[in-house]
């Protein structure tokens, strides 16, 4: 597993041009994925109208998440689309480690980051067998190193076995996700959970909800794509 942050050779990912780069991902490239436009909702970071003079989405007033804030920093346009395909189908983990690095730059640059710890949106384990990693787990770990936060990966664990939910609408995520995890350690009062890409949320919301009924105050999400446009 090749995580290391040094410049070395390397082939880009999405190019295919071989470089010096910390990265999987070379520095043109890097500029061509969409970053989120601000404003964006507090609650779930989908974009706001340019003019707007509120903080939080339509769809955060009508039935707020359980999650108090997310920081996301790019748009799943085609180009991240396809490393991620390269991430999750050809077992490129070294694009997890650059995704959460760069996160973490933007939560530097944008952001407190006063979390006890970060733990990553546990994974069912026969899903960890299938695939060999849990990519969420390595963007923690990624988001760790540069901002000096641990990470937690005992305080709750996946005990439903869900599908892919790509093809589920909104409602449909929120009640298939529903009850699908047990929190196994009182959390800490403030604490990050970490997923690889927020659709609608209904992920993040059903764990969050699981860590306030355990005893935590405040839940942050921390994903390093925001997929736009989830039909309700
Ligand atoms: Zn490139
Ligand atoms: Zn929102």
């Amino acid at each position: 597993m090749q995580l290391a942050t040094a410049p070395r050779w390397q082939r880009c990912l999405l190019c295919h041009q071989t470089a010096w780069l910390p990265h999987c991902v070379c520095r043109l490239c890097l500029q061509q994925l969409k970053t989120l436009p601000p404003p964006c909702c507090t609650l779930c970071a989908h974009p706001l109208p340019q003019d707007s003079t509120v903080t939080h989405c339509g769809a955060c007033i009508l039935n707020p998440p359980s999650f108090d804030s997310t920081i996301a920093l790019f748009e799943y346009c085609n180009l991240m689309k396809k490393i991620v395909n390269q991430m999750k189908f050809e077992g490129h983990c070294s694009v997890a480690y650059f995704l959460g690095e760069q996160l973490a730059l933007h939560i530097q640059h944008q952001c407190q980051s006063d979390w006890a710890y970060i733990m990553p949106v546990p994974l069912h384990t026969s899903r960890w067998r299938t695939r060999g990693f849990n990519q969420a787990h390595l963007i923690a770990h990624a988001l760790s190193k540069r901002l000096n936060i641990p990470v937690n990966t005992n305080c709750a664990i996946k005990i439903k076995k869900t599908a892919a939910l790509s093809r589920h609408t909104k409602n449909m995520r929120y009640q298939y996700i529903r009850s699908a995890f047990k929190v196994i350690q009182r959390p800490a009062q403030h604490v990050a959970i970490v997923d690889d890409l927020m659709t609608t949320g209904a992920t993040a919301h059903t764990l969050a909800q699981a860590l306030k009924s355990a005893g935590a105050h405040r839940v942050d999400v921390l994903t390093p794509i925001r997929v736009l446009n989830m039909v309700s």
